[in-house]
């Protein structure tokens, strides 16, 4: 192992806290500075949008309570001097590092101009927000984008028994993700589930003086809705990293080893970094799943203590979940790269079924719908390079 002896991590939630911990169990003894901008120790985000709604608070990071009060919560990174190497935080103080971990990971993305009643959801502060309206008894909820975290709150807002809207900009929500087959599915599932869909068209504005009271869509009607929640995609906080000399593209762009293009001693982790993915002929992803952040925290601080020369390239398997109207939705993978794609096991309409996608005949992802033990054998396929028609 070579010698760092401090190392900052800046982004105190799941790819910050891996990080943290993978340092020590390593026996790292230098000192590391985690910084991280919200107040609490780091917390589960996927139930925000799940079982909090519904009144249920555990989001326990487990290991969080190894950090105790030794980081700085509340403070933001503002700036990177990468030749000096020190971060600059909002209070002025700078902070030298030999080693850095940048897992600053993603904000919602917001729409212009919105009045008060539009929320957006990746915090504990917005999901109890948004528990308050809902436990309030709106009359019309609209849903602004179909992806996991709109299709997680309408399903909730549905088992509360509100009325939902959902506007998808795709012909079937999670068009791109899932593919066609399970969008159709799941298009179908939300509406049998009491959600009114409208698919294909864009939200152009809001109604409302002071507080919301309609959305105005793209084919010109006006939706009425006293409660709205924008899930419309989220966009890698890399602000502060202006004038670093990092190369940014839809995140920090890394190598397979996780190391940071265009200055030394730094990797990335999380929803915020982009890097050649080895399985898939070194396409550059960035990926904003749990299980990645997960990992790759780990993976990184690794790779940061082992050198460049001894660092792993990460090439795990993307893989995520969710639960809609009760269904368990999950994908393997990287299902939008295919230009093939076959249901394997069982039948949309009966609402459990396996699909496979592929490119140029090799797998490269998988989706499932009910049926987990189908998705883990598509995903050994995947891993092992195999043929979508060697699939029994
Ligand atoms: C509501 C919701 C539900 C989800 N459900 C699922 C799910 O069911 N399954 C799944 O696989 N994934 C889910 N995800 C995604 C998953 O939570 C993320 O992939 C994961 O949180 C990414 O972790 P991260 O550490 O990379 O980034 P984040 O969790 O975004 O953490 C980054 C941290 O860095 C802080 N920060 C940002 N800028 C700075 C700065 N300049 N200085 C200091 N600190 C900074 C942020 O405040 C934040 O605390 C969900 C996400 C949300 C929001």
């Amino acid at each position: 192992m070579r010698k760092l002896n401090s190392i900052v991590i800046a982004g105190a939630s799941l790819a910050g806290l891996r990080a943290f911990q993978a340092l020590r169990r390593e026996g790292f003894d230098g000192t590391i500075t985690l910084v991280g901008a919200e107040k609490h120790l780091p917390y589960n985000r996927p139930p925000l949008s799940k079982s909090m709604l519904r009144g249920d608070d555990e989001v326990t990071l487990p290991g969080a309570e190894e950090l105790g009060d030794r980081w700085l919560k509340g403070r933001h990174a503002v700036r990177l001097d990468t030749s000096a190497r020190r971060l600059i935080l909002d209070d002025g103080s700078e902070i030298p590092y030999d080693g850095l971990v940048i897992a600053t990971g993603a904000s919602p993305r917001r729409l212009p101009d919105a009045p008060e009643g539009v929320y957006t959801l990746r915090t504990i502060e917005d999901s109890l927000a948004l528990r308050a309206e809902l436990a309030a008894g709106p009359s019309d909820v609209v849903v602004i984008g179909g992806g996991f975290i709109g299709g997680e709150v309408a399903s909730t807002a549905r088992a509360l028994g509100l009325g939902v809207t959902l506007v998808d900009a795709s012909p079937y929500p999670m068009h791109n993700v899932l593919g066609t087959e399970t969008a159709r599915w799941l298009a179908g599932h939300h509406r049998d589930n009491g959600v009114e869909l409208v698919s294909e068209t864009r939200v152009t504005g809001f109604e409302g003086n002071g507080r919301v009271t309609g959305v105005r869509l793209s084919d010109g009607r006006t939706l009425p809705a006293d409660l709205v929640i924008a899930g419309i995609g989220v966009v890698p906080n890399t602000d502060w990293l202006d004038g670093s000399g990092l190369t940014m593209n839809d995140g920090v762009v890394c190598d397979e080893r996780l190391f940071a293009s265009g200055a030394q001693d730094v990797v990335a982790a999380g929803d915020v970094a982009r890097w050649p993915h080895s399985l898939y002929g070194g396409t550059l992803v960035r990926v904003e799943h749990w299980s990645n952040a997960n990992d790759q925290g780990a993976a990184a601080a690794l790779n940061l203590l082992a050198g460049p020369e001894n660092a792993k390239p990460f090439a795990d398997l993307p893989a995520f979940a969710t639960h809609m109207h009760g269904a368990r939705v999950q994908i393997a993978g990287l299902p939008h790269l295919a230009d093939e794609s076959r249901v394997v096991t069982g039948d949309p309409a009966e609402g459990r079924f396996a699909v496979a996608f592929a490119k140029d005949g090799t797998l490269v992802g998988a989706v499932a719908v009910n049926a987990p033990k189908d998705l883990i054998r598509i995903k050994r396929a995947i891993a092992a390079g195999d043929h979508l028609d060697a699939l029994a």
